[in-house]
């Protein structure tokens, strides 16, 4: 570490805010360390309210300037931060690793090649996105994408770079300016990505990060008149209490929260396929909002199902995630690891069974675990726990399968393994879930509608989507008549 700048897997990364195109510092800062070994990985410039209407300032002095530029050059633009994300892939893949514990083979190979797609996929949907024109009664109706305005995106640890910039791409190639609020525990990646903006040549103020507590900064950006969106992934009181702060502008949100996302096994269903999506379930040591974490399986496969499934787990490596053998690396931070056991332990006392797991390991880890005897009403299988902590439950039929699914406040995805296609279409028209899985998992498309129903979240990402939030749209109605010059 050296003034504002610190080393990170061998990375220099800038530890202040960037506001404007520059480098701003706070008076104080906080310590972000790295869940792998608890070492210090930086002093993070720790924003207060000045710099957090400092960067909404820059965000709207940029504005006119970045909406009235031509969608082609934005699009250029945007296709240029996604070649600087592959031209510092290895970087941004080590630090995100050392940032945020997750694995650093899917950092290389998935998450930072999708980061880079991101910006390439919103720059071409950009310029494929229609301006609707329909007749009414000889008057012409002509419906734009305005740009709306500031935006404030508001993100967690758990994928940090993956997804702010499923925000960042569609905000800023839809016209609008931005600033980045970065989760505190994994600031890293966000300042990286700053530079490589700067790089790519985006003008000062169309891109800002401001870093800090949610808790001490987040008001001042949530609460200030100037955004016109706010866009927000996390957990759902969190998403309360930004929608509270929000309420006194009208500011439009996107919410996407929380959930506790059922996978059905039924009878009929290829078993080791079914196996195999329950065990994913783990990835990532089960810090995903997508989860599947509650099996609710068929009776007469249960037993079945639950020999192959701790076979198949008990395979799972745990350890080091930049090691490639390793399958789960360590929980984000020493509070989120007492969470996840304080779940686990208070399930274990009202009368669950922990099949596997169960118990912390050493360093940052907590075992894999399975849960049976669980209740329906109980907080284990009604609250999210974002851990590697599944529970099973059983079923004798589809409408009780239905039932157990739907029966949480959450209604952000479902999965379900059955050999049947007509019982799959029965089935997926009743359950509560932005996405359904059907013998599969995690298959993501930018083009599709992504988001919660419920508590799970308010409004969908994606394709047209995105566009449709991140914009004004206006319909203009012209008429036939009136004209004086010969157009
Ligand atoms: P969190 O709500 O604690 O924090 C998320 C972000 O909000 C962080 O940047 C934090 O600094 C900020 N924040 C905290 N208090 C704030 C305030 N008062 N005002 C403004 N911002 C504030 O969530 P987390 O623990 O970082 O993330 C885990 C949660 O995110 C889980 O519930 C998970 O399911 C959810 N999540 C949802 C999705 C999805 O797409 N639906 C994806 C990933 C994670």
């Amino acid at each position: 570490m050296s003034g504002h700048l610190t080393t990170v897997a061998g990375v220099a990364v800038d530890t202040r805010h960037w506001i404007g195109g520059e480098r701003v510092a706070s008076a104080a800062t906080f310590t972000d360390h790295s869940p792998i070994d608890g070492s210090v990985l930086g002093e993070i410039a720790r924003g207060t309210a000045a710099e957090a209407r400092a960067a909404v300032a820059a965000a709207k002095a940029a504005f006119p300037a970045w909406a009235a530029t031509p969608r082609a050059d934005r699009a250029r633009l945007l296709h240029a931060i996604a070649d600087g994300v592959e031209r510092r892939l290895e970087d941004l893949a080590v630090v995100e690793t050392a940032d945020n514990g997750a694995l650093l083979r899917s950092h290389r190979r998935g998450v930072m090649p999708r980061v880079a797609h991101n910006f390439r996929f919103f720059a071409d949907w950009l310029l494929t996105l229609d301006h609707e024109d329909f007749d009414t009664r000889g008057h012409s109706n002509h419906v734009s994408w305005d740009p709306a305005g500031p935006c404030v995106l508001i993100t967690p640890w758990n994928a940090p770079l993956m997804l702010a910039t499923w925000k960042i791409a569609p905000a800023l190639a839809a016209g609008n300016t931005v600033v980045l609020k970065p989760a505190e525990w994994t600031p890293m990646t966000a300042s990286l990505l700053a530079d490589i903006a700067a790089e790519a040549g985006l003008p000062a103020g169309v891109f800002n990060v401001v870093q800090g507590l949610g808790s001490e900064i987040g008001d001042a950006l949530t609460s200030h008149p100037d955004v016109r969106r706010i866009s927000f992934t996390g957990s759902v009181p969190t998403a309360k209490h930004i929608a509270a702060s929000a309420a006194p502008n009208l500011t439009p949100l996107s919410l996407e929260l929380g959930g506790k996302s059922p996978l059905l096994v039924f009878a009929d269903a290829d078993l080791d396929l079914a196996v195999e999506l329950a065990v994913e379930q783990y990835d990532n040591a089960g810090q995903v909002c997508l989860a599947a974490t509650r099996l609710l399986v068929e009776e007469s496969v249960a037993e079945e199902f639950t020999r192959r499934f701790t076979e198949k787990a008990a395979r799972l490596q745990q350890g080091d995630p930049r090691e490639l053998p390793t399958d789960i690396g360590p929980n984000i931070h020493p509070r989120q690891l007492e969470k996840i056991d304080g779940f686990v332990q208070r399930a274990i006392a009202s009368g669950a069974r922990a099949v596997i797991g169960g118990e912390r390991r050493a360093g940052q880890f907590y075992a894999p675990t399975l849960l049976t005897g669980v209740a329906q009403d109980s907080e284990i299988v009604q609250e999210e726990v974002f851990g590697p902590v599944l529970t099973l439950q059983t079923f004798r039929d589809e409408a009780e399968a239905v039932r157990l699914a739907n029966d949480t406040r959450f209604g952000l995805a479902a999965t379900l393994a059955t050999g049947s296609r007509e019982r799959a279409e029965r089935v997926t028209e009743q359950l509560v879930a932005g996405t359904v899985w059907v013998n599969c998992f995690f298959v993501r498309d930018l083009q599709a509608p992504f988001g919660g129903s419920r508590h799970s979240g308010v409004g969908r990402e994606g394709g047209t989507w995105s566009f449709d939030f991140y914009c004004d749209v206006k319909n203009t109605v012209t008429a036939p008549k009136g004209w004086k010059d010969h157009g």
